[in-house]
């Protein structure tokens, strides 16, 4: 038996409760993983409050991304003691996920834990920073150099945000953070932003071309952020657009594209393909420096995961949230 938080349909909607489970419920899987941390993303926060339908069949036990340690496998390519991270696949939407003291998973999803990380950092880490990095690899991918000019990041104190900031700082990018909460801009600041901007600036409807101001983004918000950020690209500028905690939609004219050679780069973390999710975890453990990711790290226990969903929805949350699960 081991604790789980568990969604379980009801009349309107669905409810997280924290709950005692046998292995027997597992789902099907070659993999059995005793889950060490696992962390509290956005989408795992949607689906334990029930604000978007996220979980696609019930009960589910949320939770994206998990680190542990191998316990069985018919996999050939793990075995018992194997230290393993997830992250994605549907796993905590359509498949039993990593808030809870064991998960069973297709090894094919598996990636082995990137030295030097502990299984701890790893999930200080966690899909939010694993998507952080798919973030920057595309602005590099698409040319995007230290050399060219500022990067903006919005959501800057959110996991993805907190995450970037610190990646494209080390890698000596100057770093611009976008952020609703201004009291964060002493954490921000040594996260290694040059600049905080308040996130009214671009939460209104703008024109559709601004002033040329970045070299590159990183946007978590979507929406009218997102809009005004593709209309302040400098020409030939890359976004990474990866989120929605703004919003679903993209209110923007295409002049940023046609006119200025501006190239939305969309980043999707659930299905990327297995070599570039390995590549990710490599240039993390190169880029992010330990003793920062120390500091955007707060650890919750699996009794105050849900009114700590609660407050992540709201956006309350600094940095990333990890559970000590095993
Ligand atoms: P967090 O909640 O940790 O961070 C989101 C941040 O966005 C908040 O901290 C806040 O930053 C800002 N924000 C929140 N609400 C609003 C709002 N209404 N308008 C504008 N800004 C807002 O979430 P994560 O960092 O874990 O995830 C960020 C986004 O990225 C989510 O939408 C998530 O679904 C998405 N995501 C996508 C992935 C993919 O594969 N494409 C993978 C991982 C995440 P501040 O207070 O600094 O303004």
């Amino acid at each position: 038996m081991f604790d789980a938080i568990l969604i379980e349909k009801t009349e309107d909607g669905s409810r997280a409760v924290l709950a005692t489970v046998g292995e027997d419920r597992l789902p099907p899987g070659d993999v059995t993983v005793r889950v060490a941390w696992s962390t509290l993303n956005y989408k795992d926060a949607l689906a334990i409050t029930g604000k978007a339908p996220v979980v696609r069949s019930f009960p589910m036990v949320p939770g994206i991304d998990f680190a542990g340690v191998v316990e069985q496998s018919s996999d050939p390519a793990y075995r018992p003691g194997d230290k393993v991270v997830l992250n994605g696949w549907g796993v905590g939407e359509a498949h039993w996920g990593g808030l809870a003291g064991k998960a069973r998973v297709k090894g094919d999803w598996l990636v082995p834990l990137q030295p030097p990380f502990t299984l701890r950092q790893a999930m200080g880490i966690g899909t939010a920073g694993y998507t952080a990095m798919l973030c920057v690899m595309a602005l590099e991918r698409h040319g995007v150099t230290p050399d060219q000019g500022e990067i903006l990041v919005t959501g800057a104190a959110g996991g993805v945000g907190s995450v970037a900031v610190a990646v494209l700082a080390k890698l000596g990018y100057q770093v611009v953070a976008m952020t609703g909460r201004p009291e964060e801009t002493g954490y921000l600041t040594a996260l290694g932003a040059r600049e905080i901007i308040d996130r009214a600036t671009y939460t209104q409807p703008g024109k559709p071309l601004a002033r040329e101001r970045w070299a590159g983004a990183v946007d978590v918000v979507g929406g009218h952020v997102l809009a005004n950020v593709c209309a302040a690209m400098k020409y030939r500028g890359t976004v990474a657009a990866c989120g929605l905690a703004g919003g679903m939609t993209l209110p923007t004219t295409v002049a940023p594209f046609i006119l200025r050679g501006v190239t939305l780069a969309g980043v999707d973390s659930v299905m990327c393909p297995r070599p570039e999710r390995l590549e990710a975890w490599r240039r993390l453990a190169r880029d992010l420096d330990p003793a920062t990711l120390e500091g955007l790290t707060t650890e919750v226990a699996m009794a105050d995961v849900i009114p700590a969903a609660e407050r992540l929805v709201a956006g309350q949350i600094r940095g990333r949230i990890i559970v000590p699960v095993g």
